[in-house]
């Protein structure tokens, strides 16, 4: 999609330092972090949000969270922890409308997730 910044970002045409690329998806970290460690895991292909995609397209969301694990071991938060989060959609809190998977670490998350 031409106007959607992470998709400009999967063609290479806004740098980031891609921190994982596989058949599926990329992950890199986020631009206005809000933990030591907060970077995003989208699909290389453009859905909106996660409402978009049909069945057959779930098997990206599986690569999405095997990064998600890869990343953490290669942050050395795998044993710490980590929290993984989607918005979706606009009540869901989301801004960018490409499918992503925040992976947040380096401090303790408050137990709440409503906000
Ligand atoms: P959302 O609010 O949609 O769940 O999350 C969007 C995230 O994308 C935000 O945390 C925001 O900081 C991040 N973001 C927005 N634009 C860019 C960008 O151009 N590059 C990177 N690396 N992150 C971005
Ligand atoms: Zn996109």
């Amino acid at each position: 999609m031409e106007s959607c910044i992470f998709c400009r970002i999967v063609k290479k045409e806004i740098p980031a330092n891609l921190l994982y690329e596989g058949e599926e998806a990329i992950a890199f970290p986020d631009v206005s972090p809000m933990a030591p460690v907060h970077l995003l895991i989208i699909p290389k292909r453009h859905f909106s949000h996660l409402g978009e995609m049909a069945d057959k397209d779930l098997g990206i969301i599986q690569e999405m969270y095997k990064a998600a694990q890869l990343l953490a071991k290669q942050k050395g938060v795998s044993e710490t922890g980590y929290r993984l989060a989607m918005n979706v959609n606009r009540e869901g809190g989301q801004s960018v409308f490409h499918v992503h998977l925040h992976l947040l670490a380096g401090r303790q998350m408050g137990p709440s997730l409503v906000g």
